[in-house]
């Protein structure tokens, strides 16, 4: 097949995600011709999925050198990026657009209306209104890098001769939704160094089959000591969400990479306290005079009183000695004394992470010193430009990757001029 030559064009933006698209918008304001290549037949597919359909768009914190702490080794090399753009910049840009952002606990900012689609909407009509063209179903199979310069991009169709190319394509996590590693693979092939990407900001799968029987439920305020070969390693407080095949939620999602370090040297174990905020004798005291007031009803009608009501589903399993149908005045001490120190203590068994299917993103990519991040410019190849998740940059849950995406994305779009 004969591919259909394109000269006409500024800026190839390869990739039509979060960064790309912010990107491409950024590019095109300035006058540039701009094109994204997307392999899927819409853009966004990632950010529509975000925060749960709600979209944490940014973390709302305000001081920079603060808000950067939390991006680990990378932080010495986003102060000059985010001088640019940054947090501020980011609620005026979607604010003036109308789309107001509330900030809820842990900083972390979402759109008002709590629709991720709404900030797509915002960035669709970015690049829209500077004539930003799309090619949907556009997959790149090449870029060709000579002399330090890319002088083609190829799809099956077409070939590309930008002056400027920016490698969006984002990491692995979610491949569903496009973002399969291409752009890993070319960098690697153009000389840089890329840091192999696994699963980071993902659930924990437990070895405990009860969980299946309270996936949804959520286990909300508790606190979980994380054990490794019986040696307490770190304790984190929040929420927990069981899944059908773990524990997921924020709180759960940070500890991952902090787990799988764990899972090196040995069995991990996770003791959830369901109560951390009264002490085991108090605790005991609370079930005492509960069970008093209902000394005839059965104890499967009465645990729901005090433990989250969704979690009953699995005391049968938790507890396979005692008969959930019994008379509370039936109840023998020692087994209300092991209630309480399982709901206190509640061990489960690590088996792992989950894989890249679930992650929010992947750790590892291009390392960062290998970029000039003035400018998000290639130093292999001069006018190769890279955002977003496809760099080496360490973050929690909490809005840091979007931040990621919009900083890196308006300083690549700036940059090509
Ligand atoms: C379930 C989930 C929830 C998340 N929630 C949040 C959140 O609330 N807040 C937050 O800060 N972060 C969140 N993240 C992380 C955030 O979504 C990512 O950091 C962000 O989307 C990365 O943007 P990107 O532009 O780097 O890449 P992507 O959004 O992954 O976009 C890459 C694009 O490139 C296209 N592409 C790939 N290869 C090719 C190719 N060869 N040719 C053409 N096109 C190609 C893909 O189809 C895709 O459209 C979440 C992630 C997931 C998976």
């Amino acid at each position: 097949m004969v591919k259909k030559v394109t000269q006409n064009v500024d800026v190839v933006v390869i990739g039509g995600g979060a960064s790309g698209m912010m990107a491409a918008g950024r590019a095109a304001a300035q006058g540039k011709r701009v094109v994204i290549l997307e392999k899927n037949n819409a853009l966004g597919e990632k950010l529509k999925i975000t925060g749960g359909g709600r979209c944490n768009i940014t973390n709302a914190e305000f001081d920079t050198k603060k808000l950067l702490s939390h991006y680990g080794d990378a932080e010495k090399f986003l102060y000059s990026p985010f001088s640019v753009f940054g947090v501020k910049d980011t609620f005026n840009f979607f604010e003036s657009r109308n789309l107001p952002l509330m900030i809820e606990d842990g900083n972390r900012a979402f759109p008002k209306s709590e629709k991720a689609m709404d900030v797509f909407l915002v960035l669709e009509e970015y690049i829209k209104n500077n004539n930003v063209e799309v090619h949907f179903k556009s997959v790149v199979d090449t870029i060709l890098c000579k002399g330090g310069n890319i002088q083609e991009v190829e799809t099956k169709t077409h070939i590309f001769y930008p002056e400027k190319v920016i490698v969006a394509t984002g990491g692995i996590s979610h491949p569903e939704t496009g973002s399969t590693g291409d752009g890993f693979r070319w960098l690697k092939n153009i000389g840089h160094t890329v840091v192999d990407p696994t699963p980071d900001i993902v659930p924990l799968s437990l070895k405990e089959q009860w969980i299946k029987k309270v996936s949804g439920v959520a286990l909300d305020d508790v606190k979980i000591t994380f054990y490794c070969r019986d040696k307490k390693q770190f304790i984190k407080k929040g929420r927990v969400l069981c899944t059908h095949f773990g524990i997921s939620g924020p709180m759960i999602l940070n500890s991952a990479s902090k787990v799988r370090d764990l899972l090196h040297d040995g069995v991990v174990t996770a003791h959830i306290d369901l109560f951390p905020s009264v002490d085991i004798g108090t605790l005991e005291k609370q079930f005492i005079d509960l069970f008093d007031e209902n000394k005839n009803k059965m104890l499967k009608n009465i645990l729901p009183k005090i433990v989250p009501p969704g979690f009953m589903a699995a005391f049968e399993n938790i507890f396979p000695d005692i008969d959930m149908d019994v008379k509370v005045h039936s109840l023998k001490k020692e087994e209300r004394k092991k209630i309480v120190h399982t709901l206190k203590s509640l061990e489960v068994t690590v088996t792992g992470l989950m894989g890249l299917d679930r992650a929010v993103v992947s750790d590892g990519g291009v390392a960062l010193k290998e970029i000039d991040m003035k400018t998000m410019q290639s130093k292999k190849c001069e006018n190769l430009y890279v955002t977003g998740d496809l760099l080496h940059i360490s973050r929690p849950s909490g809005g840091y990757s979007l931040q990621l995406c919009w900083t890196t994305g308006y300083i690549a779009g700036s940059s090509v001029m």
